[in-house]
């Protein structure tokens, strides 16, 4: 993984030369995935460009009321563009089925991400790991192409800069960010409700999964664990695949400098969602387990069953703990 100097000039020229643009973004979509992927199709729009978004399985309802997400494709059929711009997805596994779809039917492939973790695959990079959020970097480059900012896009931007910094909170959040949140406060984005619908929107069957969750906590060396499994999930009912926030509560557990939810997923595989303290690193655990993510924040999908899984990530995660040092930022 090399990363390069954003390619600005060269992906705004392949965006010029096309006239059919795909925009995918990765699998589960959380509101930096939705964010980017609305807020480049309303600039791409704006520039007459004819656009295509796509994400497996849709938009998730409490993304719906980012502007324009009704009209996301949820299962390519046919088509063929002239560009594909992959957002906010580290490697091209994230981009599901519709990334590998439209990387088929596309001439050229522009690889828009902030993780450190991106394989770099495509043609064209703009991956800026500094960026809060993959938003950040949309805006970024709405500004180097001359494009306004219209109140849907600025809606849309907000959500990834409010999602991925947990509310502006995270230690990467610089004095710019605010600026930025404050330019798209000011083209009409509401502040209070990408907070309300984005971030505070736990439902009362995600407590009763945080229940069964919490009930299994340990903390050992430093790190921070909690287990749930198919049978938690189907007692509680049908909830999307993801802790809704889990391990967040754990990783602001004082004691604690690095968490972990182990989720069981079908077909004997376990899904990580890994957190930790400024200071130290679990995006390389994440990435090297086949997964990716951020220092702070990263996650994988790994072989079960469960146990095995346990004994295979602890030493990783152990490491990671010797390894960082607590940073007060
Ligand atoms: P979460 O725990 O919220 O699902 O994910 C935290 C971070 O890790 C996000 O930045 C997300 O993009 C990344 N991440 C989670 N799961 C995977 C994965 O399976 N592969 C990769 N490459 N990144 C992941
Ligand atoms: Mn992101």
């Amino acid at each position: 993984m090399t990363l390069t100097t954003p390619q600005w000039i060269e992906a705004t020229q392949a965006v010029d030369a096309a006239a059919t643009i795909l925009i995918v973004t990765h699998v589960k979509p959380d509101g930096d995935a939705i964010g980017s992927l609305m807020a480049l199709t309303h600039i791409l729009r704006e520039r007459g460009k004819l656009v295509t978004p796509a994400v497996d399985d849709g938009v998730p309802e409490h993304l719906r009321y980012v502007p324009g997400t009704e009209g996301v494709i949820s299962k390519l059929k046919g088509g063929k563009w002239d560009l594909m711009i992959s957002v906010d997805a580290s490697d091209e596994a994230r981009t599901g089925i519709a990334g590998v779809y439209g990387r088929k039917r596309c001439p050229k492939v522009i690889n828009l991400d902030h993780h450190p973790t991106n394989t770099m695959f495509g043609d064209l990079f703009i991956v800026v790991p500094d960026a809060v959020s993959s938003t950040e970097i949309v805006y970024d480059w709405m500004l180097h192409m001359g494009q306004s900012l219209a109140q849907p896009t600025a809606v849309a931007l907000l959500t990834g800069l409010i999602t991925d910094t947990r509310g502006l909170r995270t230690s990467n959040v610089k004095s710019r960010t605010l600026e930025i949140a404050q330019r798209l406060i000011e083209a009409g984005a509401s502040l209070t409700e990408v907070v309300e619908k984005a971030l505070d929107n736990t439902s009362y069957r995600t407590i009763q999964l945080w229940k069964r969750g919490l009930a299994t906590v340990d903390m050992a060396n430093g790190v921070i664990e909690a287990t749930i499994t198919q049978a938690d999930l189907q007692e509680v009912g049908a909830v999307e695949a993801t802790d809704y926030g889990l391990v967040s509560l754990l990783s602001g557990v004082n004691e604690a400098l690095v968490a972990i939810v182990y989720k069981e997923q079908p077909g004997n595989k376990v899904e990580l969602s890994i957190r930790c303290k400024p200071g130290f690193d679990v995006g390389s655990v994440a990435f090297a387990l086949g997964g990716g993510g951020h220092k702070q924040a990263s996650g994988a999908t790994i072989d079960g069953p469960l146990d095995e899984a346990k004994a295979r990530v602890r030493p990783l995660l152990e490491e990671a703990v010797k390894q960082g040092t607590l940073t007060i930022v």
